[in-house]
């Protein structure tokens, strides 16, 4: 009898994760379980809109999709439309690949204020996740101030600097193109509490901002003469090595070359964000590292700005009945192992690093545990839960609906890019129902 296995998140950890199951010997069968009615997690709306060379990686998840084994369940949302206890009645197997959607807290004074936003929302606001469809971040400033030295503050802020023409091949969605566009900025600054060589930032991600259209990567060069340790590995002593050779390249770069600058501000955490109703300000505490931490001087210094993007990393979201590892803002689990039948991969089981392929790992290692520990089937699986929404008036998307609002976003997209994004749930169903959508103005 074959084994019913339920997959809770259509990012790329419940993909690969589902691709890991169906090429393994193990007889099952695969439902993906989907909050959104669109597939992909944050290939589609996190990867970065013009990074579309980097969303090719859909092919193959859509492949998974195709498999007759597998079958997609989407705008079916866990605790509100099926709750997890009910899913582990229904299916042998349930694996949650629930991502790290939301952003961790900056928890400094003023980090409330109107004008702070985190990278989640940001970043899924300007990819047009409908979670964030009404952020309606106010950019009516000539500077941002982004926090973190990760992928994400890179990617936050190209999104900024970019020209229109340089976006015109992205997926940026509509709203975002027209406040981004239509703002006044002229300076970001990319904000780092340790130094240039701890930043977590890939070296393509950076060397990129130096052949930007309009604006032009600055650096202070006595913020660069720390070395890199000597106790990395290779390849982590290659890259940062790397990333120094570019900010010095950055650092002998002239202010007006470009309309736009972007500052790269090492050795500062943040201390306060000041303002009376919105940002002013950033309050900034100058740092020195010592053993790898960020201590600081006591020394401040205020940059001026009227929006300020934490991208300082995601956490998850509890899931009732699901036991957290304190502390660590992921699921406790035994290399995937949550329970009997319950197993996590992906940020939900490691937290917010690594790449899309990384994943690839988890998918496997769940799958060859799951193959050795639930030989036996028998539960109801997909008739089950087909049954138990339709008694709740659920109205999923299966991959073909999926692949009907695909085509319409294709369809509509601007002469050069790949697609015009949808941003309301209630579009992309009208998409399914009436084969148009009435598109909400936003
Ligand atoms: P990340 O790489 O972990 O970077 C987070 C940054 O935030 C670090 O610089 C960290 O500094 C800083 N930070 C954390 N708490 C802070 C605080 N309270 N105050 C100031 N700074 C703080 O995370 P991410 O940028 O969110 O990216 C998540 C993962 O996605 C990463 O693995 C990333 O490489 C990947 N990603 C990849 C791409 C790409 O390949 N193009 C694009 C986007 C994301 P410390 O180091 O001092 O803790």
């Amino acid at each position: 009898m074959s084994v019913s296995i339920a997959i809770v998140g259509a990012g790329p950890a419940g993909f690969y994760a589902a691709a890991a199951l169906i090429k393994s010997d193990a007889d099952c069968r695969v439902d993906m379980i989907e909050a959104l009615p669109t597939p992909f997690g944050l290939v589609r709306a996190g990867v970065a809109p013009d990074h579309q060379s980097t969303k090719g990686v859909i092919r193959a998840f859509a492949k998974t999709a195709a498999d007759p084994r597998v079958a997609f369940f989407g705008n079916v949302r866990l605790g509100q439309d099926v709750s997890l206890a009910e899913l582990r009645k229904l299916y042998d197997t349930v694996i949650l690949a629930v991502g790290a959607p939301v952003d961790r807290s900056l928890g400094i004074p003023g980090g409330d204020l109107r004008g702070v936003y985190g990278a989640a929302a940001f970043v899924g606001w300007y990819n047009g996740h409908p979670r964030f469809g009404d952020l309606a971040p106010d950019l009516e400033t000539p500077s941002v101030c982004v926090i973190g030295n990760g992928n994400v503050a890179l990617d936050v802020a190209r999104v900024l600097v970019k020209t229109p023409e340089e976006m015109s091949a992205s997926d940026l969605a509509d709203h975002a193109a027209r406040t981004i566009h239509g703002a006044p900025i002229r300076d970001v600054y990319v904000i780092g509490r340790r130094g240039p060589v701890e930043a977590k930032f890939t070296n393509k991600e950076l060397s990129e901002l130096g052949d930007l259209g309009g604006c032009v990567p600055l650096v202070d060069p006595a913020q660069l003469t720390a070395e890199v340790p000597a106790d990395l590995s290779d390849r982590d002593r290659r890259q940062r090595e790397k990333n120094l050779a570019t900010l010095r390249e950055f650092a002998g770069r002239r202010p007006d070359e470009k309309p736009k600058r972007l500052h790269f501000v090492f050795y500062a955490r943040p201390a306060a964000v000041l303002g009376e109703e919105r940002v002013t300000a950033l309050r900034l505490e100058r740092t020195r590292v010592e053993g790898g931490r960020a201590v600081g001087t006591g020394e401040t210094i205020d940059v001026p700005c009227g929006a300020v993007i934490a991208a300082i990393g995601y956490r998850m979201e509890e899931i009732e009945g699901v036991p957290m590892e304190p502390g660590a803002g992921v699921v406790r689990n035994d290399e995937g192992r949550v329970d009997n039948g319950l197993y996590v991969v992906g940020w939900a089981r490691r937290g917010p690093t690594g790449v899309i392929g990384t994943n690839k790992a988890d998918g496997d290692l769940v799958a060859a545990r799951i193959a050795k520990e639930n030989a036996a089937g028998g539960k109801p699986g997909r008739a089950g839960l087909e049954a138990s929404l339709r008694a709740r008036g659920v109205r999923w998307v299966s991959f073909a609906a999926w692949r009907r609002i695909d085509a319409a976003e294709v369809a509509a997209a601007p002469p050069g890019a790949p697609r015009r994004k949808l941003i309301r749930i209630k579009d992309m169903l009208d998409i399914l129902e009436n084969g148009a959508a009435t598109v909400t103005k936003m």
